[in-house]
């Protein structure tokens, strides 16, 4: 009795928020469906939860550390230990983790110029990189970019069945390749995210022929999605951003580099200026955030990944490609799926912003971006703007038309946000409510 009860008020209480009798009951049956995978998804985030705890006991990480400095931040204890923590949970030597690194782009662009020099070339072996990381290299002409400085660049794709072109990328290193780059997540693209065990076999063998080669890895999207990571496998750089998975939602603003000594260093003296590297960069008071963050990265990260596979065992049921499939392995919180039509993803990005607990009463508009090359919608209502952490959707509009589902700093809101989206593709007349009654 006391089953029927609760389910009866969860039912009115999704009533109230707009989800419509069947599109619950489709959506518990799913739900109900993927418990095995959960539970595998809770190991994950249980080692990954102690490996932070350990980090930050092995550092200790006091009180006083919370606290922040001002001016120019010498001797910035809360600062210097965060960054050994970093150090420690993605097993480097050293990292850089500062608020004066304003994004996951910036990161990037800071190991990328601070560890090349004029006549250097960058070879990413795994193709197109991130849009706004065109820009950056000098794929597409911008002011500042490498090439402008004389770095140049050369692409190796993947395989048309997703693998490594390995002759393709023994071809393409030469005295000149100083960095090799790889994308952990597939961005916009729809090829698969790569492991962090193939992309170890990728540095191995990238290392085999140019041992003294910087591997760097764009760790964006994957961190604590398994229990390694880049640094684990030979990278010696892993770049990402704080509002992304390592943020936990709390980083407010942020980026990391963790590597070797000499990378951070590099980037140190890149990012301040040479001759001060790392001493100085006040924290403010934002280092509060930063620990409390990455204390629940582990757990956020899974409760994004659990909203991810929900979203892609509903699609793949309504008939529509998602990458990854609904039973695949995942090793990064993106969720993709193609509709085919610019309808599709503009119904989709409604449904999420509908969920969110801020900006819920906007309406997603598709617009033209700075760093990409196409229209983009982008749906959030986030607590920090643009976080991608948070339930988030974006997708370009341009063929074939699909859109990147990411984020949810609880389960129950991806659950929701996702919900919404089927609520609003079959409100908009995208998907036939038939289709899903009769599932
Ligand atoms: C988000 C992302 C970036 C860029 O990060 P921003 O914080 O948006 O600048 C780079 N690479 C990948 C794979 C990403 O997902």
């Amino acid at each position: 009795m006391k089953q029927v009860s609760e389910t009866t008020t969860k039912e009115n209480m999704y009533s109230q928020m707009g989800i419509s009798s069947p599109v619950f009951s489709f959506c518990e049956k799913i739900n109900n469906s993927l418990s095995d995978r959960f539970h595998e998804i809770d190991q994950i985030a249980e080692i990954n939860q102690l490996k932070v705890i350990k980090a930050m006991q092995d550092n200790q990480v006091s009180e006083a550390c919370l606290l922040g400095t001002t001016g120019y931040g010498y001797n910035d204890l809360g600062r210097d230990t965060l960054e050994k923590v970093y150090a420690s949970v993605f097993h480097t030597e050293d990292a850089l983790v500062r608020p004066q690194i304003t994004c996951g782009t910036h990161a990037l662009a800071l190991a990328l110029m601070s560890n090349t020099r004029p006549g250097d070339e960058i070879l990413s072996p795994v193709g197109k990189p991130y849009d706004t990381l065109e820009e950056v290299i000098g794929i597409r002409e911008s002011k500042g970019s490498l090439k402008e400085y004389g770095v140049s660049y050369s692409q190796v794709d993947l395989l048309p069945d997703g693998n490594f072109d390995f002759d393709g990328i023994k071809k393409a290193i030469n005295e000149r390749t100083k960095i090799i780059t790889i994308q952990r997540s597939k961005g916009y693209l729809t090829r698969p995210t790569l492991s962090v065990e193939r992309i170890g076999e990728l540095i191995a063998f990238v290392k085999n022929i140019k041992p003294e080669v910087i591997c760097m890895v764009d760790n964006c999207y994957g961190e604590f999605v398994e229990t390694i990571e880049p640094g684990d496998v030979g990278a010696d750089m892993t770049v990402g951003s704080l509002i992304k998975n390592p943020g936990g939602g709390l980083a407010p603003i942020g980026g990391y580099i963790a590597g070797t000594k000499e990378c951070v260093e590099n980037a140190a003296f890149r990012l301040t200026s040479p001759g001060l590297g790392k001493e100085v960069g006040a924290s403010l008071g934002i280092l509060n955030d930063f620990y409390h963050g990455l204390f629940l990265a582990p757990t956020v990260t899974a409760s994004a990944l659990k909203g991810a596979i929900f979203a892609a065992n509903i699609y793949g049921k309504f008939g529509f490609p998602v990458i990854p499939d609904a039973n695949e392995d995942r090793f990064d919180i993106i969720q993709a799926v193609q509709f085919g039509t610019p309808e599709g993803v503009i119904s989709f990005c409604k449904g999420i912003q509908a969920a969110a607990p801020v900006d819920s009463y906007v309406t997603p508009e598709p617009w033209a971006m700075p760093g990409y090359d196409s229209d983009v919608i982008m749906a959030a209502g986030a607590f920090v703007s643009g976080s991608s952490i948070e339930l988030s959707a974006d997708g370009p509009i341009k063929p074939p038309y699909v859109v990147y589902f990411q984020g949810g700093l609880t389960w129950e809101h991806a659950k929701f946000g996702i919900m919404k989206t089927v609520q609003s593709l079959i409100d908009d007349g995208v998907l036939d409510l038939s289709a899903c009654s009769s599932l």
